[in-house]
């Protein structure tokens, strides 16, 4: 078997002194006092309301700041497939009246 080689690129990149569970704590009070908006739908985040602490979709190593659980975990968008609006076109089809 070939020889595990280490990753390349350095591993003491500059913005890896805080781990995201600090990060995380450094938000909180702000979140929790209701002042933060989420990074994502831009709403702002209730307290109480379960939070993460979101990634930059281009650069995985850097955080946008808080987001909602729910707007983090999935970028999916429910699928409301539930409300069809069910428009029937009226059987109005302009009968040729034979007078
Ligand atoms: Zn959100």
């Amino acid at each position: 078997m070939g020889t595990h080689r280490a990753p390349r690129g350095t591993t003491t990149q500059r913005g890896y002194g805080v781990n995201h569970v600090e990060l995380r704590e450094q938000w909180r009070p702000h979140v929790e006092a209701g002042r933060v908006s989420c990074a994502r739908c831009k709403l702002p985040i209730k307290p109480g309301e379960p939070w993460d602490l979101g990634h930059d979709d281009h650069d995985r190593t850097k955080y946008r700041g808080p987001e909602h659980a729910e707007c983090n975990r999935g970028a999916s968008k429910r699928v409301t497939d539930a409300i069809t609006p069910a428009i029937d076109p009226p059987a109005t089809l302009d009968p040729k009246w034979d007078e």
